[in-house]
């Protein structure tokens, strides 16, 4: 008999006690010592599972094969999720909460009553009737983002080994650190892991499946004005400053934004402005979902500015583009069974797959062009990086149910 209980449920609670909070400053890597802490009772319930070769690494990452019970030719499919929580919100003494059998209305959270999980900004609440939401009790985040897709893949890993009728390939388990701080990838061996294709598990509402991410670049513009005694400048100073205001104010106003688009519009957005006299550097981020909307976007960008730059002939200005990440549709559409399979899995889950783009970048589009095709399925975390964080014990379960259906699918596919 393992220590540990067993269901998905008591998982997460276990997990999210522990502070795993990653750090946006920090220099080392992990960028928090404390994140080993999950990773290494992790392994340690992964070993009493049976998962012999399960270890953590120098860099805080979690590895874990569970053997193939099939003579088939299956592809080994890898399942991810990252261990650390956002630096946003405090991780530490997570006291959860269950709110058993909701029936609808606003949730109160107990340890700071002026923390209410409101319908009317959870719309996704109304398909909760009769689930048991966790929740903190107000004064922290929960960390179901990503501590739910680490339940979830433990709980599908004990349930396969314990029952060796249902028949699957070789299955990697990796757990990350840093995701929240955008280095969650930076560190991983997929020579090591050695999987075909992957799933991320860090999804939203149930039946969620995600193939897409923005496409981003960076842009950077240094602008070299002139300079002179502002009392004896008549006819000679150029300044940065305003040469910078002027791009600025020459920006879509109604379109092309974060604050005014949503869905499938991509966005120009000025990020940061150092600016003196005689020196301006003007920072922009990117965003589209194809290549030709970057393209748009950035030759917008360059007209602006060498219109602007016209007034002004003796001040000099360079433009830079920086690629940041790419869609990983790019990449997942050569892979066409990936998803497809995720959304047979999803639906034998008893659940209608939706397929849904992310507005920014995740770790599965970066694994995805590292050579590991990797989409992202729903773990169930509602409000993430806030202490109206919220994740429902039947969504986890669908999600555990879901991770098994796609095993088993893999396999039947293979001869
Ligand atoms: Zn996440």
């Amino acid at each position: 008999m393992a220590k540990y209980a067993h269901s998905v449920t008591d998982r997460f609670l276990r997990y999210v006690t522990i502070d795993t909070q990653s750090s946006h400053t920090s220099r080392s890597f992990p960028s928090t010592e404390k994140q080993k802490n999950l990773g290494r009772l992790l392994v340690q319930e992964l070993h009493e599972i049976g998962i012999a070769d399960a270890h953590l690494d120098e860099f805080g990452y979690v590895y874990g094969t569970v053997p193939s019970n099939t003579p088939k030719k299956v592809p080994v499919i890898c399942f991810c999720a990252h261990m650390d929580t956002s630096p946003d919100v405090t991780g530490q003494d997570v006291k959860p909460q269950i709110v058993r059998n909701y029936q609808g209305g606003d949730i109160v959270l107990p340890g700071d009553r002026t923390q209410v999980i409101r319908v009317a900004d959870h719309p996704a609440l109304r398909d909760q009737i009769g689930h048991d939401i966790i929740t903190t009790d107000g004064t922290t985040l929960l960390g179901a983002d990503n501590k739910a897709g680490v339940a979830e893949i433990m709980d599908a890993v004990t349930i396969l080994v314990n029952n060796p009728t249902i028949k699957h390939g070789t299955l990697k388990i990796l757990f990350t650190p840093d995701e929240e701080v955008g280095h969650g990838v930076d560190h991983v061996n997929l020579k090591k892991l050695g999987a075909d294709f992957g799933y991320t598990m860090d999804g939203e509402s149930a039946g969620n499946l995600e193939d897409e991410t923005f496409s981003a670049d960076k842009a950077t513009i240094t602008i070299r004005g002139v300079s002179a005694h502002p009392g004896f400048a008549k006819g000679k100073i150029e300044n940065a400053i305003k040469i910078a205001s002027r791009i600025v104010e020459r920006l879509p106003k109604d379109t092309c934004s974060p604050e005014t688009t949503e869905g499938r519009e991509g966005f120009l957005h000025p990020t940061d402005l150092a600016a003196t006299l005689e020196c301006a550097t003007l920072g922009f981020i990117v965003r589209d979902f194809s290549e030709e909307g970057l393209r748009e976007k950035e030759v917008l960008l360059e007209s602006i500015v060498n219109d602007v730059m016209r007034d002004f002939p003796r001040s000099t200005c360079e433009l830079k583009f920086d690629q940041q990440y790419r869609n990983m549709k790019v990449v997942l559409d050569r892979y066409p069974q990936v998803t497809a399979n995720a959304e047979e899995a999803i639906r034998r889950a008893g659940l209608t797959p939706k397929r849904t783009s992310i507005r920014g970048g995740t770790d599965g589009a970066r694994l995805s062009f590292m050579g590991l095709p990797c989409p992202n399925i729903f773990a169930g975390e509602h409000a993430f990086h806030s202490r109206l964080e919220w994740v429902s014990v039947q969504d986890m379960e669908k999600a555990v149910a879901t991770i098994i259906h796609l095993a088993t699918i893999w396999e039947e596919q293979a001869t």
